[in-house]
């Protein structure tokens, strides 16, 4: 089959692991048959620097005109000073919401030879665990009704949280829908004991869950689901949370895999389009040095083949082969441990493109 990919390789060590990525996917256009085309453009600060602007109109439209994009990362310090709307995250912001994306897909994985960085006991960690967090992106406290004024007490200010019940449907079905292709289990987190907008956010939750009752499904309020996180990560598969719960669990469940260089990312919409990305930022602290881990801009691409293309079995071999790369003892400066074998960033790239 054929599919046209859209590559935004961006700031700081982007270039370097979406390069390598790129090497994967064509490894495995080889393999399996398929052609990969792929686009290079422009987003983020390197976009600034060339056309003046984060997301120039042309990055837009070669997206929308592709099936998938893969993202490396953008800014950095050389950006920092400029004014918010010409900021390198305000493009990445600006295209999400162009392109229509409003599920943040984040697995967190802990990988069996990894299992030194997990911070928790070993007994709780036996065998690894896979959770995958679905948090909503385009809308709740985020995006809602936000303002100060003048109280008896003096300055106030408010944000507002309100989801609709389109909103929350959409998200619940990519969770339930993700869930069918992992195990058929899927943990709602609200606050429904204090918060409207979480009561109806789980009464929708209820109503969808009767089109997908072969789904197991539960639901806990968010201050004990961050407890439950730690307790006992393995009872998770699906978690499906708002924006505000969802960045924070997320960010949770990662550092549970110790590894910030080992994560990918997924930003779904309607249909099968799908922004895929390492949840690292660009690292200009490593950049250009050869350094950087690429596996989490790898595991990204499995990703897209799983979600926009339908590819299971070519997903499941480049997580074979990077699960294969970790198990033989190689490893990036980001997760070296004593007695492991340090590789750069290229050498990382090949040995899992070998091991395709
Ligand atoms: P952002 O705001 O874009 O999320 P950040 O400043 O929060 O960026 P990162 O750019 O992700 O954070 O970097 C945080 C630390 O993690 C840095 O020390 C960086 O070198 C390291 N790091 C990030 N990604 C990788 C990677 N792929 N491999 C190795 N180290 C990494
Ligand atoms: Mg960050």
């Amino acid at each position: 089959m054929n599919f046209n990919v859209a590559v935004i390789p961006g700031d700081g060590i982007g270039p370097e692991v979406t390069e390598q990525a790129v090497l994967v996917l064509e490894k495995i256009g080889e393999l399996y048959n398929h052609s990969f085309n792929f686009t290079e453009v422009l987003a983020g600060g390197s976009a600034y620097d060339l056309k003046g602007t984060p997301l120039p109109q042309e990055t837009i439209d070669i997206c929308k005109n592709s099936d998938a994009v893969l993202l490396g990362a953008v800014g950095g310090p050389k950006w920092d000073n400029l004014p918010g709307n010409l900021r390198p995250e305000k493009g990445l912001l600006q295209i999400r919401k162009e392109l229509g994306l409003y599920a943040n897909i984040r697995p967190a994985v802990l990988f069996d030879p990894l299992k030194e960085a997990c911070p928790l006991k070993p007994e709780l960690i036996e065998g690894g665990f896979d959770i995958c967090v679905v948090r909503e992106l385009t809308g709740g406290m985020y995006f809602g009704e936000k303002g100060r004024k003048e109280t008896d007490m003096g300055m106030a200010a408010y944000d507002t949280e309100l989801y609709s019940e389109p909103e929350v449907d959409r998200i619940v079905r990519k969770a339930f829908e993700i869930a069918r292709k992992r195990n058929n289990k899927v943990t709602n987190i609200d606050k429904m004991n204090v918060l409207e907008s979480s009561r109806l956010w789980r009464e929708v939750v209820n109503k969808t869950y009767e089109e997908y009752s072969d789904v197991t499904l539960n639901h806990l309020l968010v201050d004990n689901a961050a407890m439950q996180l730690i307790r006992d990560p393995k009872q998770f598969d699906v978690i499906v949370t708002t924006n505000m719960f969802g960045d924070i669990l997320s960010d949770e469940a990662s550092m549970l895999t110790g590894s910030i260089g080992m994560l990918p990312s997924a930003s779904l919409g309607e249909g099968k389009f799908g922004l895929y990305e390492p949840i690292h930022g660009s690292a200009p602290d490593i950049a250009g040095q050869d350094k950087a881990n690429p596996l989490a801009t790898i595991l990204s691409t499995a990703m897209m083949l799983r979600f926009s293309f339908d590819l299971e079995k070519e997903a499941k071999a480049i997580e074979d082969a990077v699960l294969k790369v970790l198990s033989e003892g190689y490893r990036t400066k980001d997760i070296y441990s004593k007695g492991t074998n340090l590789v750069g960033l290229k050498e990382m790239g090949r040995l899992v493109v070998s091991f395709c």
